[in-house]
């Protein structure tokens, strides 16, 4: 797997390594900014405590030889060289000190003494009681600088007080001066005591930088002379005593481990070696190290050194290498860290992409498998329309490679037409980026192959949605429907026949029916006058057989009756006067007629609303009723004996009300539903539930309800009861198209096509249609709107219609209307575009038929026969 990633491994090395170089050459400056700053902050505080202790020491000489001048200085060591030291006159030390006394105050001068040179007879003043003789005896060139007329400063060293019993030594630094006779010949010495902590070592510690910097000074043997900031550190690590001082205690030597962490110290430090700032410092040279040795605690340490040839002694200052570097050692973790973590996320990412990588190829394998498998042509294109995929059977039916249709525009390898207009048919990729919903191709759409073929397809595009549910580009599924064309067409075809034979059917049954009914009626007729007739009254047998001869012909003529209605509907030739009329009134009329037939069963009839206002509804009265009774008497027989029969209005969806005749009978069982409605249906099989009937009386009511522009329905269940319903357009809906006498013609095959586009309009019209459901009435308007303008044509010519070419106009204006209306509609799917639609064609029609078509009627009267001909003629 990496090897297909080879590149991107060495991109993400690459990356890696140039994170990491620009860190570390970052914190690379940074380290080297910081040492030159810590170098400088060393030297500075180095050189400015050197510079102090030279000025402190050049201060204190300057004093000394201004005491050794002064008359009463001199005087003395006169009054000494007198005396040999025995005995000096109390007189004298009370001049001195009342001369000396407030200046040593000031000065923290700790004793003076004053020495003559021939025979170092010598007294002290002041405080300090340190043996005079053992100074002398400890300080031998000390003195030879003073007689040889120097000002001399001695370090800070160990002296033992002038009361040998004290245990203790004490630190001093001793400054000498010569007093000089009146010849000006050295002939004594002036000497001061100092402690080493006025002066001295507060110059160093001022020094201390931080929390661990300090400044110390050694002599040239390496012993510390100066305070130290780690006392308490030091006793702990057994380097000096409890209650001892470092200074004048310690050398500097190395322990070699840092006491700090692994102390206390064990052994003889003097078996370790200086430490190496020490060693470099006592070869009389400054130095520097920044990288780190040890101090005499064995702590690892940074610091800068000197030797100072005037003081005779060395000057070092130090700081603990870890608060040195605690920013840098800060910044290094950091940097250790990113590294690390740049590293791991990089490595990660590479991982999450090589895994991305793999599932990517994986779900297009997937893809191109899933798409070569649909055996429907699949095109995808991009929000701009270009093509991006497209698999084999899009491929074949287009005639493009997908290579070579690749990143074009889709009309380039998609070109529809319509077949009727040849017009180009609109982009469905701009369809659906427009309105970002499914939308689908009118039928009747032609493909133009790249071979030049013509295809007949249906289609559909959807929107491509990425996962932020934006349109991304548009799928385009079709298929070749040529051979469904040609089926559907001689379907058409042998439906068109077979219409045909059911209309003749229904002319001869609508004339036999009537012929019938005549005889029927005298049959009847005289039957009964048989009954009636006094003269000659029947035997009881002779009666029977008349009842019977009555029986059978009454049902005969109900069933002749209703042949004849169901005729009529069926070849368009039942009248109907439309009106308005209250719905209760015919429920009321209803009802009294219903109910002698209700009591011998005990039926009850419940009204379940009585309305005080009428329910005007737009309808025939006579076929209204007779719909209505229908249902009413199926209600009566096939109920229960003492059950009931509920009536109900309501008005439903705008414009319609629906009157419901509840029972509660036998109802019917769920699988016989669906063909309640056919004709001779009935439940007969089962003797319980049979009564007396024709099975026509459901049929009947569906035509003359849908005939007048209403709809019929049921909901039953098997030993509970039913409810069947009416639904007629109120008075008020002016929507709904009823065909009347009023907009008949005359022309049959013209009213024939008017009522079934009427009928399609009321379907178009009814809000409680669904989406596809209204796109496919449209669809069956236009095809049946351009199968009448053949017919209509076929006419005109043979009549001689002087407007034809008005016509064909108009037609054509309607054409290209219903196309753009149609189209902004299902684009769009707006409420108010299909509303435009519905107004305008029917406005359309009834102009149509009303106008156009009635004056055709004019040229058309005495060619009735020619024109069946004709008609028959063109299918
Ligand atoms: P029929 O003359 O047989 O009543 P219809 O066309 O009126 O013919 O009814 C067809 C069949 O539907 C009936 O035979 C009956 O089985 C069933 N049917 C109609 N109305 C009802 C109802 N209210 N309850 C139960 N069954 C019914």
């Amino acid at each position: 797997m990496l090897k297909n990633y080879g590149g991107l491994s060495i991109i993400s090395g690459i990356a890696i390594g140039v994170l990491l170089t620009a860190g570390w050459l970052a914190y690379g400056k940074i380290e080297a900014e910081v040492k030159t700053g810590l170098e400088k902050t060393l030297n500075t505080v180095l050189q400015t405590s050197r510079k102090s202790l030279e000025s402190w020491a050049g201060g204190v000489k300057q004093e000394a030889t201004v005491w050794a001048g002064l008359p009463v200085t001199q005087a003395f060591v006169a009054h000494l060289a007198e005396k040999h030291g025995s005995s000096i006159n109390p007189h004298r030390h009370e001049v001195l000190q009342k001369e000396f006394g407030p200046l040593s105050k000031v000065h923290n001068y700790l004793g003076l003494y004053i020495f003559r040179k021939d025979n170092l007879s010598a007294t002290s003043f002041l405080t300090d009681n340190i043996n005079v003789l053992a100074l002398y005896a400890q300080n031998k060139s000390f003195f030879e600088e003073i007689w040889a007329g120097k000002v001399v400063l001695s370090l800070p060293k160990r002296v033992k007080p002038h009361d040998q019993t004290a245990k203790l030594a004490v630190a001093r630094i001793f400054v000498g001066a010569p007093v000089r006779d009146q010849e000006n010949n050295v002939v004594g010495a002036l000497v001061l005591s100092l402690s080493p902590q006025d002066g001295f070592s507060q110059i160093l510690q001022r020094g201390r930088l931080g929390n661990s910097g300090e400044t110390y000074a050694f002599n040239a043997s390496g012993l510390l002379i100066s305070e130290s900031r780690f006392d308490a550190q030091l006793r702990q690590m057994n380097l000096i005593k409890p209650g001892q001082r470092a200074a004048l205690n310690i050398y500097i030597h190395d322990p070699e481990t840092n006491l700090l962490v692994n102390g206390p110290f064990v052994g003889n430090i003097h078996d370790h070696p200086l430490t190496r700032m020490a060693t470099h410092a006592l070869t009389f040279q400054d130095g520097m190290n920044l990288e780190g040795y040890n101090d005499y605690r064995g702590v690892p340490v940074v610091g800068v050194w000197a030797w100072d040839k005037s003081l005779n002694i060395a000057i070092a200052t130090e700081m603990d290498a870890e608060e040195a570097y605690l920013f840098l050692t800060s910044m290094k973790k950091v940097m250790i860290g990113l590294t690390i973590i740049s590293t791991a996320l990089v490595g990660f990412l590479f991982i999450i992409y090589v895994i991305g990588r793999e599932k990517l190829a994986t779900s297009e394998e997937d893809l191109s498998i899933t798409l070569n498998c649909i055996g429907e042509g699949v095109i995808a294109t991009d929000v701009s329309g270009n093509v991006m995929r497209m698999n084999p059977v899009a491929e074949k039916l287009s005639g493009w490679l997908f290579e070579e249709a690749k990143g074009r525009p889709l009309e380039d390898i998609f070109k529809v037409i319509n077949a009727i207009t040849k017009k180009p048919v609109m982009n469905p990729v701009k369809k659906v980026m427009a309105s970002g919903k499914v939308a689908g191709l009118s039928n009747h759409t032609i493909l133009l192959a790249r071979t030049g073929e013509k295809l007949q397809i249906a289609d559909s595009a959807a929107p491509i949605r990425n996962r932020k549910n934006k349109i991304c580009g548009v799928v385009l599924v079709f298929r070749d429907v040529s051979d469904e064309y040609t089926m559907a067409e001689e379907l058409s075809t042998a439906l068109g026949d077979a219409e045909r034979a059911n209309q003749a059917k229904s002319e001869f049954l609508a004339s036999m029916s009537h012929e019938l009914r005549t005889p029927m009626n005298a049959v009847l007729g005289f039957a009964q006058m048989l009954q009636f007739d006094l003269k000659y009254p029947l035997s009881l047998s002779q009666n029977e057989y008349v009842e019977n001869i009555l029986a059978g012909g009454h049902h005969l003529l109900e069933l002749i009756n209703e042949i004849l209605d169901l005729a009529r509907i069926e070849s368009d030739q039942l009248p109907v006067t439309v009106e308005s009329i209250d719905a209760c009134k015919i429920i009321e009329d209803c009802v009294a007629l219903i109910l002698p037939l209700c009591q011998p069963q005990n039926i009850k009839i419940i009204q379940s609303a009585d309305p005080v206002l009428p329910i005007m509804v737009r309808t025939d009265r006579l076929r209204f009723k007779q719909a209505l009774l229908n249902l009413h008497s199926n209600a009566v027989k096939y109920n229960k004996q003492g059950g009931t029969i509920t009536l109900k209005t309501k008005e439903i969806e705008a414009g319609f009300l629906r009157v419901y005749v509840s029972d509660t009978g036998v109802g019917i069982p769920d699988d016989e539903h669906h063909s309640i409605f056919n004709m001779f249906h009935r439940l007969g099989a089962d003797p319980t539930i049979a009564r007396e009937g024709t099975g026509i009386g459901l049929t009947v009511t569906k035509l003359l309800i849908e005939r007048l522009a209403g709809h019929v329905g049921f909901e039953s269940e098997e030993g509970v009861g039913s409810t069947f319903w009416i639904e007629l357009p109120l008075a008020s809906n002016t929507k709904t198209l009823i065909w009347s006498d009023a907009l008949q013609v005359g022309i049959g095959a013209i009213d024939q096509d008017h009522q079934v586009i009427i009928r399609l309009l009321n379907k178009l019209c009814r809000s409680s249609v669904g989406q596809s459901e209204l796109a496919a009435v449209v669809e069956e308007l236009w095809d049946y709107s351009q199968y009448h303008f053949r017919r209509e044509e076929t006419i005109m010519k043979l009549c001689e219609y002087p407007h034809l070419e008005h016509e064909r106009v108009a037609q054509e204006k309607l054409v290209s209307k219903i196309e753009s209306l149609n189209e902004a509609w299902q684009t769009y799917q707006e409420p108010e575009m299909l509303e435009n639609l519905r107004t305008f064609l029917r406005s359309w029609w009834l102009d149509h038929i009303i106008n156009v078509n009635t004056e055709l009627a004019k040229y058309a009267k005495g060619k009735e026969q020619r024109i069946r001909k004709a008609l028959n003629d063109l299918e």
